[in-house]
């Protein structure tokens, strides 16, 4: 493992330079007792720090003060950092100047504010595949079935759209790239129907963000959340942004600390803050914070075409490689060619997917994920669909390979080989 400090990887300084991640050559101990280095194919779930995140956060360690609440230099200085890092994700997401963006504690935690923020008898119209944190949050909902094309998918909204009652709020609510199977979903045409019908759109950035630039400006999208624990920072730390009336107007999430301009004597005497500091009561994750703000700077300075070009390369080494695989079926909503980030879900014949991931570490020292990625119901009717198309049967769980910063060819070659041992 790399420690903090030391020269960058050779193919950092070649491709990526500021990406370097931590971690990316961690010794692991097999059961045969070889020790090899680990190869982490398990970005989408969670992805490693960045060095220069550990610097930020180890560079403000020791001023650690309390933000908002004190004139003296160390708490001025985190209040200064806190915030900074608040525009510094305002610019990564090509915020409005009148957005608020929020801190939260991830994705979930993001949704689940929107969701309490809703203008009463708010109706939300989405997908019945998406992830669970933008399934379950919303308390009013119309689940449209899981698309079969992006046309079919927006032809559904409009569908569903037109019948809706004009005179109660409607917020789309929508994954802008699939944890399951990677495929990116036409965000823009999505808002520009939404709009047309006078609702509004919210996209599930988790995944979409640390692959694709996300811009609220451009791609008029009036809500996004995200997660830093999947954009190269650690976890506890993620961000609501959008517009601003919905949220001032709203209960705060957390009532509490920070969030008022006043407290009168009587119970229910109380003016909260109008912006961010309605919604974020109590002493606020400052560390995760900067760390998300320092991520979210070294990934917009990349050469993100550099990173995206260098993704596909190794997506379509793993792809390709499954798809030669007699035994093994990818998963996918879409048509096999349509546009995704590095996440490949896939079944293997006569095998539980448990067994599979188990013999990928156990032999090889990788770690994918297995399961239904909190997306049961898509997760089912994909795994359904593969196996019609493979000819047999693949049980009820998936496993997943995603790629990140850190991933090389030899990486996937190695996944490649475990599943060739599989075949059966
Ligand atoms: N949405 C998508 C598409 C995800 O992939 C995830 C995480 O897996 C989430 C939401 C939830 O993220 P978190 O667990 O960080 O709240």
């Amino acid at each position: 493992a790399r420690s903090l400090g030391e020269p960058e990887s050779p193919q950092e300084a070649a491709a990526l330079p500021g990406l370097a991640v931590l971690g990316d050559r961690l010794p692991v101990t097999l059961p045969d007792g070889r020790t090899v280095d680990y190869t982490n194919l398990d970005y989408a779930a969670t992805a490693p720090c960045l060095v220069a995140v550990a610097d930020a956060v180890n560079e403000l360690l020791p001023w650690h003060a309390s933000v908002h609440r004190g004139a003296g230099a160390a708490s001025r200085r985190c209040t200064f950092a806190y915030e900074r890092a608040r525009e510094t994700i305002a610019d990564f997401l090509g915020a409005r100047p009148d957005d608020h963006v929020i801190f939260t504690r991830n994705t979930t935690d993001a949704l689940n504010l929107l969701a309490r923020a809703l203008p009463e008898q708010t109706m939300v119209v989405g997908w019945a595949g998406e992830h669970h944190a933008n399934l379950l949050p919303w308390p009013r909902s119309v689940r449209l079935p899981v698309p079969e094309s992006p046309d079919d998918a927006i032809r559904a909204l409009a569908s569903a759209l037109a019948v809706l009652e004009r005179d109660t709020p409607v917020l789309v609510a929508v994954t802008g790239a699939s944890n399951v199977t990677g495929e990116v979903w036409p965000i823009e045409r999505l808002a520009e129907v939404a709009h047309r019908y006078g609702a509004r759109i919210v996209v599930d950035a988790a995944q979409l963000a640390v692959h694709r630039p996300v811009s609220l400006s451009e791609s008029t999208v009036d809500y996004v959340a995200l997660s830093g624990h999947k954009l190269y920072a650690p976890f506890g730390v993620g961000v609501l942004a959008g517009r601003a009336d919905w949220l001032d107007a709203a209960e705060p999430y957390l009532a509490g600390g920070g969030a008022t301009e006043y407290v009168g004597d009587a119970t229910h005497d109380v003016r909260w803050h109008a912006g961010p500091a309605r919604h974020e009561a109590g002493s606020p994750n400052l560390l995760g914070a900067v760390a998300l703000g320092t991520a979210c700077e070294r990934i917009a300075a990349a050469d993100r075409g550099a990173i995206d070009a260098r993704e596909q390369a190794l997506l379509h080494r793993l792809r390709s490689g499954i798809e030669a695989l007699p035994h093994v079926a990818e998963l996918r909503t879409f048509s096999a060619d349509h546009e995704r980030v590095g996440i490949v879900s896939f079944a293997v014949a006569g095998v539980p997917a448990s067994e599979v991931s188990e013999h990928l570490a156990d032999r090889y020292g990788i770690g994918v994920r297995d399961g239904l990625f909190c997306a049961h119901p898509l997760g089912r009717r994909l795994l359904a669909e593969a196996s019609a198309r493979l000819g047999r049967p693949l049980g009820g769980s998936a496993v997943r390979a995603s790629i990140g910063l850190g991933t090389t060819p030899e990486h996937i070659d190695r996944l490649l080989a475990g599943l060739s041992d599989l075949a059966g």
